[in-house]
This record gives structure tokens, C-alpha cells and sequence, in this order.
């Protein structure tokens, strides 16, 4: 007989007191409410097992009271089986009298225990509430929470640099759910979890991040021991021998060093390391290229703020003057974009190609052109006597049939006379652009706005292009001049002849790109008498134009 002489009613009221009272002061172990049963009930040991319901595989198990009697006892057991796939089982032994439980007390027994287990779940749920915050509630491993919250931590104790951090792969994990099953599977990621977790430290982390995936953040020296693990490793899924698969894994890879800033930082790295290697046939790991997310986030932030960039004129516009090679004096100027981004410049070859793969661009040529207008007409009305500007127009223009029709009613609502006006052209290869072009061209000269042929010499068919189309002034480009001392025979002849085939022509011609005195020397030898290039002025902010322009 394993309990005294007070009623069994008596008992339980007692009991749902302590209870109550175990539950108030917050007990941070679940089993603080048993406790309170001890005294009452006459029990020795008590065994509480958590079971995964759909394996058999023991979660937890929990001894309260360890007894000493010498013979063999007989518990009572009870299972609850109704929480969250989670069986859970209670075993009590008697502590006195006989090594078993009469039936009558078996009934009072199973009572007792719905009460406990009902406190139980209820501080269970609290823990779990903590627990699959930061856990995966498949593999008990952490998972992405607990990760970002690692990194934040590292980041703000300044000790980041000392790890790396890793997005990993599973290979072929999808086919090898077919072929042994996803609860194999299953365990196959549990013990592979155990594997990479074995060998590092309490404060380095393997986090679940999705399926087959998983986030490690490690130290930097244990780098080559997870790399072995994932090179490929044997686990044992089931009771025979045979049970084994081999895994192996892709892995992106970042080193992780002080000016990291964030933890959403560290997953896109990773994760754009990964995919490299997960598309590379030869690499099972690859880096962190800084310089590749960097063009990417450049290429969002520049495609995000245009619009805004343009409202605010956070785009300026920047005049580089033309000179006559015979006086030297100021002919002209070309009208080039700069874009200020937290007080720097930053020149158009990083945005201008982005811009170009959209009609964006388009939309830049004209604010361009309208500031031009609208500077022009200020010198005007001051009294100042402009020179032409050139503005770059992109060849996606080409398309818009009202092009000409657009470009004019800017320069009349400034009222500016269009001779002020030059519009630089590229060289196309497609030939239903040379037809565009060159209608295009045919009709800014019926409107009196002069074309030229930018960066000529660095396409292709430039020989028919300047045959047909009625240009006015061909560009030659900067890469024609070199190093004017160490220009080749061959390279001296090329400009001498594009230079005399231009005023041959028709033509004006311009040089850019003009840096030294050699290089006017040599223009000058060959006849072109204009020139534009740092050896004159680099482009110049709108104020220090203004600055040459009155002389
Ligand atoms: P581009 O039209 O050929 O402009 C001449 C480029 O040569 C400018 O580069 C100018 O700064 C540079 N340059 C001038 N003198 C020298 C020199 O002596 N030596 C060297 N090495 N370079 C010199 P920038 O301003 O960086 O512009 C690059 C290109 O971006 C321009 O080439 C033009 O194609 C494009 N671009 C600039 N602004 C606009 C724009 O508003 N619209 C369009 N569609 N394109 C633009
Ligand atoms: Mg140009
Ligand atoms: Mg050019």
C-alpha cells in the first residue's frame, strides 16, 4: 500500500493548493509542481518521457525522486498523447509498502497525474514559446533567429572578424528523399547537424535555414574541419550497416572582417556566394566576392533613387569646354552628368550604363538638356554671349519618333536659338538604327541643331556612317591619341587621315581627350584645330564654367 491514512479528497485539495502555488512563483523547471505531490501521495520515483509520437525517439526524460528499495518496483504509467505529435509518459513508483499499486489507487493515481501533466503542458507551452523561437522544431537545432541574433551580437562586440560564416547546401538532397525516404532523411539531417556541430565551440552556430539548407557562423581557423565535413562524409541512417548515405555539400563562403555593419549584410553575401557555387560546375565552394554584391547593390541604389535624384537635382550637370587650337580661346563645351551622392561626385561610367538599359536614360538626356536651356537663357538675358553645348543623346532615342519635335520645344520654351545647341550622337552597327539615325540627323539639320559622331573610331562601321548621314562634326575619340611620344608610325598616319578624310568632308573636327602639349603639337601638324581635354579644363561645375565663359 503505497499511500497513509488521509482521504483521498483531502489529499487532492492540498494538493491543487501547492500546486497553484508552484505555478505562481514562476517555476522555471516544469517539474517544480511534482514536488508538491511527493508529500501527499507516498510516491518514490517519477520518470516524465517526451516522445516524438511519429518516430518512437525519446526527446527528453526527466527523473524526480530517486528511490532506494532493493526490490523490484512496478510503476504506475500513464500517456498523454495529445500534444503538438509529442507523446508524453509518466511513470510512478511506489515509495512504501508493496512494490505495486492497487487498482484502487491506480484510479486515484490516474487523477493525480492528469492535474500534474495539465500544469505540466501549460509550462511547457511556455518553453516551447522560447524554445522554437529560436529553434527548428525538426531537427531541435537553432535555426534563423537565433543566427541573426549571433551575428548582431558578434557585430556589436566587435569580435565579427574573428569568423566566418557559411551558407550550405545539401547535394541531391531532393533525389535522396526518393530513394530511403523522408523520415531517413529526416534523421540523415539531424545526425548531420551533430556532425558539423560536434567540433566547434558553444559560441559558433549551425542554424536551419530552410530544407537542406543551413547558416553557419564559425570560427576562422575551424574553417578546414567543416570544409572536410563537407567535402563528404558517411552517415548511418539506419540499424544495419547498409543504411549509410554519403553527403556532401556546396558551400558559400564569406571571411567575415569589422566593416561588416549588419546581419542582412552577412545572409546576402552568403547567399549570393552559394549560388555561385551551386551554378559552377567545377567549385563546391566559392567566396564572397565583395565587388560583386557591391555592383549589385550600386545597381539597385542608382535604379531606386533616378527618380528622386532627379527631383532634387542631385544630378548636376558639368561643362567641360572646347578650344581652338589657333587662339586658344573658348568655343564651345559639352554638357556631361554627374551624380552627388552624400556630398561625392560619382562619374557617369557608374551609372550611365545602368541608366542606358532602360528608357531611364532617355529621361536623363532631357533633364540634361533642359538645365542646359535653362542656363543658356540666363547668360543670354545677362547679357553674356553663350557657346554652343553639346548634350550626349542616347541611341535608345532612336525609337521615339518625335524625338526632334521634343528636343525643339525645349530650346523655344528658353528661347534659345538652336544654333547654341550640338547634339552628340554615338556610332550603331544595327542597320535599322543607321536608318533611324540618319533620318534623325536630316531632321535636327532641317531644324538648324548641328549633329556630331561622339567617340569616333571605336565602333564599327564608321565609314558609311559618316558617308550618308549629314554629321557636322566628327568626334575623335581619346583612345586615337595614346601617349603623343610614343604613338606608333601607323597610329600617326590613322589620325592624319581620319582628320583630313573629315575636312574632306565636309566636316568639322574635334579631338577629345587632349592631355599634353605633345598631343595639341600633334593636332595642329595634322590640321584639327579643336580640341577638348584636361589640358585645356577638366568639366567644370556650372559656377567655374561661368567663370571661363566671361573670360
Ligand atoms: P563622352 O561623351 O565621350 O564624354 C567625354 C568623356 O571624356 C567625359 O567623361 C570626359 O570627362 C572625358 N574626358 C575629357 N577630357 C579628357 C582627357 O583629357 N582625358 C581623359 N582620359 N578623359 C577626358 P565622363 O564625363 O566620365 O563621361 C563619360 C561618358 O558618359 C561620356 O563620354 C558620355 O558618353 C556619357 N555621358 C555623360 N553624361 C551623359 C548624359 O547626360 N547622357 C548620356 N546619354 N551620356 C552621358
Ligand atoms: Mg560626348
Ligand atoms: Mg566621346
Amino acid at each position: 500500500m503505497g499511500m497513509d491514512e488521509k482521504s483521498f479528497e483531502e489529499r487532492m485539495l492540498e494538493c491543487g493548493t501547492m500546486l497553484s502555488m508552484a505555478q505562481t512563483v514562476d517555476a522555471q523547471e516544469n517539474w517544480d509542481a511534482v514536488a508538491c505531490f511527493q508529500p501527499f501521495f507516498g510516491f518514490g520515483r517519477l520518470v516524465m518521457r517526451r516522445t516524438d509520437a511519429a518516430h518512437g525517439q525519446v526527446l527528453r526524460e526527466l527523473v524526480y525522486y530517486e528511490d532506494e528499495r532493493e526490490v523490484e518496483l512496478h510503476p504506475f504509467e500513464f500517456t498523454s498523447k495529445e500534444y503538438h505529435g509529442v507523446d508524453v509518459t509518466y511513470l510512478v513508483y511506489p515509495a512504501v509498502g508493496e512494490p505495486f499499486w492497487t487498482g484502487a489507487e491506480a484510479r486515484k493515481l490516474m487523477f493525480c497525474l492528469m492535474m500534474l501533466h495539465q500544469a505540466n503542458e501549460r509550462q511547457e507551452l511556455v518553453h516551447d514559446s522560447i524554445f522554437y523561437r529560436y529553434h527548428d522544431p525538426q531537427t531541435h537545432h537553432t535555426n534563423m533567429n537565433f543566427y541573426a541574433d549571433r551575428c548582431d551580437e558578434y557585430i556589436k562586440n566587435h569580435t565579427i572578424a574573428d569568423y566566418t560564416a557559411l551558407a550550405v547546401n545539401l547535394s541531391n538532397f531532393t533525389n535522396l528523399n526518393l530513394k530511403i525516404g523522408s523520415g531517413n532523411c529526416d534523421t540523415v539531417l539531424v545526425k548531420y547537424m551533430n556532425l558539423l556541430k560536434g567540433g566547434l565551440d558553444e559560441d559558433e552556430v549551425v542554424s536551419r535555414y530552410s530544407g537542406d539548407q543551413f547558416a553557419l557562423l564559425i570560427h576562422k581557423e575551424h574553417l578546414d574541419q567543416i570544409l572536410e565535413i563537407l567535402r563528404g562524409v558517411n552517415i548511418q541512417y539506419g540499424p544495419d550497416k547498409q543504411d549509410v548515405v554519403l553527403i556532401s555539400a556546396e558551400a558559400g563562403i564569406y571571411n567575415l572582417h569589422n566593416e561588416v555593419s549588419n546581419y542582412h549584410h552577412i545572409i546576402q553575401a552568403i547567399s549570393s556566394a552559394l549560388n555561385t557555387a551551386k551554378n559552377s560546375i567545377q567549385l563546391q565552394f566559392a567566396y564572397y566576392d565583395r565587388s560583386t554584391v557591391d555592383s549589385a547593390l550600386r545597381r539597385k541604389y542608382f535604379e531606386s533613387q533616378f527618380e528622386k535624384a532627379l527631383k532634387h537635382e542631385d544630378i548636376q550637370i558639368y561643362f567641360q569646354p572646347k578650344v581652338s587650337l589657333k587662339d586658344y580661346e573658348l568655343i564651345g563645351a559639352e554638357a556631361l552628368s554627374r551624380w552627388i551622392v552624400d556630398g561625392k561626385v560619382v562619374p557617369p561610367d557608374s551609372f550611365i550604363p545602368i541608366l542606358e538599359e532602360t528608357s531611364r536614360i532617355c529621361q536623363l538626356d532631357f533633364y540634361v538638356l533642359e538645365h542646359v536651356c535653362r542656363s543658356m537663357h540666363s547668360w543670354i538675358s545677362h547679357g553674356v554671349k553663350p557657346v554652343k553645348v553639346s548634350v550626349n543623346f542616347s541611341r535608345r532615342h532612336l525609337s521615339n519618333q518625335n524625338l526632334v519635335r521634343e528636343i525643339v520645344a525645349v530650346l523655344d520654351r528658353y528661347e534659345v536659338p538652336h544654333q547654341y545647341l550640338e547634339v552628340e550622337l554615338t556610332e550603331t552597327t544595327i542597320d535599322a538604327d543607321f536608318e533611324a539615325l540618319k533620318s534623325l540627323v536630316y531632321e535636327l539639320r532641317e531644324n538648324g541643331i548641328e549633329a556630331s559622331v561622339d567617340d569616333f573610331g571605336t565602333g564599327y562601321s564608321s565609314l558609311s556612317l559618316i558617308r550618308d548621314v549629314p554629321f557636322k562634326v566628327l568626334k575623335i575619340d581619346k583612345s586615337f591619341l595614346g601617349d603623343a611620344n610614343m604613338q606608333s608610325a601607323r597610329e600617326r598616319s590613322m589620325i592624319k587621315h581620319v582628320i583630313s578624310m573629315a575636312s574632306d568632308l565636309g566636316m568639322d573636327c574635334i579631338c577629345e581627350g587632349v592631355e599634353s602639349m605633345e598631343h595639341v603639337q600633334l593636332l595642329k601638324e595634322n590640321k584639327c584645330y579643336m580640341a577638348q581635354g584636361y589640358f585645356f579644363n577638366r568639366p567644370l561645375p556650372q559656377d567655374e564654367f561661368e567663370q571661363v565663359l566671361l573670360g
